[in-house]
C-alpha cells in the first residue's frame, strides 16, 4: 500500500493528500518539535495556574479516568506525585480486560495510594452495541472513523460522559485522560469546553446507541441537572504537554507491578476487544484505526517510521478473535 514518505499515512486515508514528492499535507503543515515545545510550555503553565486556582476545594481535585493500560498507569502518578492532587481514579469495565489488566489496576492504586472506583456497565447492553459495530455498521459521525474503531469510539464515550457525570456530581474541577501525544494534540491538552458544547457532542453517541439499546444507555449520560451547573470540569491529558517516552513511561510503571497483559496486541494493554474491533475497522476501511494516532508519533519524531508500521499490522491474533466472539455470543 503506498504510504507517506515522512509518516505512515495510507493514500486511502481520508482527506489527506500527497504533494509529488509523497509527502502528505499533515506532514507538509507541522511546523517541527520547535514550536511544539513552545506550545508545551504554554499549556504547562496553563494547567499550573488553573491547579492554584481550583485545587483544594473539593474532596477530590482531579478525576482519572484510569483504564490500567501503561499510559494512564503513567499519568496517574503525574497527577499525584508531580502535581500533588488529590486524585480519585476512575476504571470503566467493558467486559473484555484482560485478567493481568485487573491486577495491574489493583497494583497500581495501592502503590499510588489513590482512592479508587470501578463502574461496570452492564453487560447485555454493551454486547448490543458492540455487536451492531462487529458488523461493520458506523453509527456515530463519520470523522471519528478517521480515530478510531466503532467499537473504541463507544467505549470512550462512555468513559467520558460518565466521567463527566461523577465529576459533576462530586464537585471535581478536572478530569485526567492519559491520551498519548499521537491520540490528541497539545491544544486540547487543557480544554474547558462549555455545556452546550459538551451536549451537542453528547447527542453525537447518545442518539445512536439510545437507537441499538432503548432508554437502557440514560444512566451513563448526563440530564438536565447536570446541565444547570455552570462551571463543568476541565480536560486534563499531560503526556501531551509533558513529552513523552516510552521507555520511561515503562520503568515507572513497572515500579507499581505493572505487566503487560499477554494476551493484547501492540496498541492496547488492557483490552481483549481491540484486536476484533482493528480487524473490523481494518476489513471495512481498509486502514488500520490506529494509523493516525501512529503517523503523528512519526511525524513528532516519538517513533521511527520502521517502527511505527509494526505498529499497524493487518493480520490479527485469531485466537483472541475467536475467544472474544464467544463472550459477545455470536
Ligand atoms: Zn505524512
Amino acid at each position: 500500500m503506498k504510504r507517506c514518505k515522512r509518516c505512515i499515512l495510507p493514500v486511502n486515508f481520508p482527506h489527506v493528500t500527497f504533494d509529488k514528492e509523497g509527502v502528505c499535507n499533515l506532514c507538509r503543515e507541522y511546523k517541527g518539535r520547535d514550536a511544539d515545545k513552545r506550545l508545551k510550555k504554554e499549556y504547562r503553565d496553563k494547567f499550573k495556574r488553573l491547579i492554584k486556582g481550583l485545587a483544594g476545594k473539593s474532596e477530590y481535585d482531579v478525576l482519572m479516568c484510569y483504564s490500567g493500560g501503561k499510559d494512564s498507569t503513567y499519568t496517574l502518578d503525574i497527577f499525584k506525585n508531580v502535581y500533588k492532587l488529590k486524585v480519585l481514579a476512575f476504571t470503566l469495565d467493558n467486559g473484555f480486560f484482560a485478567e493481568r489488566a485487573y491486577v495491574n489496576i489493583r497494583n497500581a492504586v495501592e502503590k499510588l495510594d489513590v482512592d479508587h472506583i470501578f463502574f461496570k456497565v452492564r453487560f447485555e447492553l454493551l454486547k448490543k452495541i458492540f455487536k451492531r459495530a462487529m458488523r461493520g455498521e458506523s453509527f456515530y459521525p463519520k470523522k471519528t472513523l478517521e480515530r478510531a474503531s466503532t467499537i473504541c469510539t463507544s467505549c470512550v464515550g462512555f468513559v467520558k460522559y460518565v466521567s463527566l457525570k461523577i465529576a459533576i456530581e462530586k464537585d471535581i474541577p478536572f478530569i485526567g485522560f492519559g491520551w498519548s501525544p499521537g491520540q490528541a494534540p497539545i491544544t486540547s491538552s487543557v480544554l474547558k469546553i462549555e455545556p452546550l458544547m459538551i451536549k451537542s457532542m453528547e447527542m453525537a453517541l447518545k442518539g445512536p446507541m439510545s437507537k441499538i439499546a432503548g432508554k437502557g444507555i440514560e444512566p451513563y449520560f448526563l440530564n438536565e441537572r447536570h446541565y444547570s451547573k455552570r462551571d463543568f470540569p476541565i480536560f486534563i491529558h499531560p503526556l501531551a504537554f509533558l513529552g513523552y517516552d516510552e521507555e520511561k513511561i515503562l520503568k515507572k510503571i513497572g515500579k507499581f507491578g505493572w505487566k503487560k497483559p499477554p494476551e493484547v496486541d501492540l496498541n492496547a494493554t488492557n483490552c481483549l476487544l481491540n484486536t476484533l474491533a482493528d480487524e473490523v475497522h481494518i476489513a471495512k476501511y481498509g486502514f488500520h484505526p490506529y494509523v493516525y494516532e501512529i503517523a503523528k508519533f512519526v511525524r513528532e519524531g516519538y517513533m521511527t517510521r520502521r517502527e511505527g508500521l509494526k505498529h499497524i499490522p493487518f493480520e490479527k491474533d485469531q485466537k483472541v478473535i475467536r475467544m472474544v466472539k464467544k463472550r459477545l455470543g455470536v
